[in-house]
């Protein structure tokens, strides 16, 4: 079976703040005006047809709204399910969170359980706190300061989201140095792209132009001074692509089908961006996973990715870009094919970054083969040592040569 993830969203879009920029706080439309809390029913059959699937990686990754409002309790639940269920098998659980509600009995959790957690900060008080606020409108970036430090103390692995829109987009270098001077190893910068009902662009929204020129001074600021010890999940995503060929994020694959969304109620939707009736691929109380991975609508959906305007077709950074999210496309709802609203960003970002991207994947592959050949080197010398190979043997490292005549170079 091809691998897949859940995105678990246990408490649907409830949430303990009031972001002016939430996406996910309109789903009101389709989920009702009421408290909503995953049961104990559908979170046990989640958890248990999940688990038993024939596939690598069990990845549960818990988000909202805010998960944490369902409690600890029921984190407890979850986890005492993946064990009794988990027999042997991977699982990791990772949990996006505002951070706001964490103490020390979940940063205790959050360790033993190696979650991997994404904690949202858009910058300093005073950037963080014009969008980010609770519901009686207080800023909230001294509880997400907090909540760095209890999970530091907890030592919980952890990397920050920071939304990029209009309050922090001109300042990537003092955004970047910011989190940098926190001690913060893991970045991930995600761009604020949002429409309004007439089509155009929200106003905390940013463009093309502004993504491009924010993650390029970005890129040379990592790349100048960080670039071997800060991750920026970006980059990462893009070095993984050039030297292994491998799709990481969904945003830099041709094919949407990477993961799917269970909504409280066990409704199961394509991606986190089009939960919608349109999409609704079944419920996991009435439709088995393999019934929702192999539907039409969920290959439809998968498809429009690809579907993109005949520009993208001769891009030249199409094998990087992928023709963009597609919920950056501005008619995505009419069309799926029109260009995202970022391909002058992504463009400038490309031709500004690639060589220094194509060096650093040479490096990173030199660097495997060094490793590779130290550790064919320790075998060998190991096995010379307990008598099991001799020198008139073919050396193992694959050149073919006998190891009298390979090992000198080794
Ligand atoms: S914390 Fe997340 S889910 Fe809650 S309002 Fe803000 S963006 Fe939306
Ligand atoms: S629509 Fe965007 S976020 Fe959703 S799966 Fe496709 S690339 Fe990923
Ligand atoms: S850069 Fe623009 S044209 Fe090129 S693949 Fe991306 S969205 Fe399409």
């Amino acid at each position: 079976m091809k691998e897949f993830s859940l995105l678990i969203k246990p408490a649907s879009f409830d949430c303990n703040l009031r972001c002016e920029y939430c996406f996910y706080l309109r789903k009101e439309e389709i989920f009702g005006h009421c408290t909503h809390r995953m049961s104990d029913e559908v979170l046990k059959k989640m958890v248990s047809s999940f688990i038993d699937l024939d596939i690598r990686n069990h990845i549960f990754s818990w988000q909202g709204g805010e998960p944490t409002i369902m409690g600890l309790d029921f984190f407890k639940k979850a986890l005492k399910l993946m064990q009794k269920h988990g027999n042997g098998k991977n699982v990791t659980n990772t949990l996006q969170t505002n951070g706001t509600l964490l103490n020390d009995d979940w940063a205790k959790v959050l360790h033993d359980y190696n979650f991997l957690v994404g904690l949202s900060l858009d910058g300093p008080a005073k950037i963080h706190d014009q969008n980010r606020f609770d519901v009686g409108g207080k800023g909230t970036h001294h509880k997400v300061m907090d909540a760095i430090k209890l999970l530091e103390r907890n030592n919980v692995e952890f990397n920050i989201l920071t939304l990029v829109n209009q309050a922090n987009v001109k300042r990537p270098v003092g955004i970047y140095r910011y989190l940098k001077n926190l001690g913060v190893k893991f970045h991930q910068y995600i761009e604020c792209v949002e429409y309004m009902p007439d089509g155009k662009l929200a106003p905390f929204a940013v463009s093309g132009i502004e993504w491009g020129k924010f993650i390029c001074q970005i890129f040379d600021e990592w790349y100048k001074n960080d670039r071997y010890n800060i991750s920026v999940r970006l980059f990462d995503t893009i070095l993984t692509k050039l030297v292994d060929h491998q799709v990481i994020a969904c945003n830099t694959g041709r094919d949407c089908r990477q993961y799917l969304v269970v909504e409280y109620n066990g409704d199961i939707y394509p991606c986190d961006f089009f939960v919608e009736p349109r999409f609704k691929l079944g419920n996991i109380m009435e439709n088995s996973w393999e019934e929702m991975l192999e539907s039409s609508l969920y290959e439809e959906f998968g498809k429009r990715k690809c579907a993109s305007d005949e520009q993208c077709g001769e891009c030249q950074w199409l094998e990087l870009c992928a023709g963009c999210c597609p919920k950056n496309r501005p008619d995505y709802k009419q069309d799926a094919r029109a260009v995202s609203e970022l391909c002058a960003g992504w463009k400038m970002f490309y031709s500004h970054t690639i060589e220094r991207f194509k060096s650093l994947a040479d490096e990173i592959r030199q660097n495997r083969e060094l490793e590779h050949q130290a550790h064919i080197h320790r075998q060998v010398m190991h096995m010379l040592q307990q008598g099991k190979i001799g020198m008139e043997a073919p050396c193992p490292c694959g050149s073919g040569k006998l190891l009298k005549e390979c090992m000198p170079r080794s």
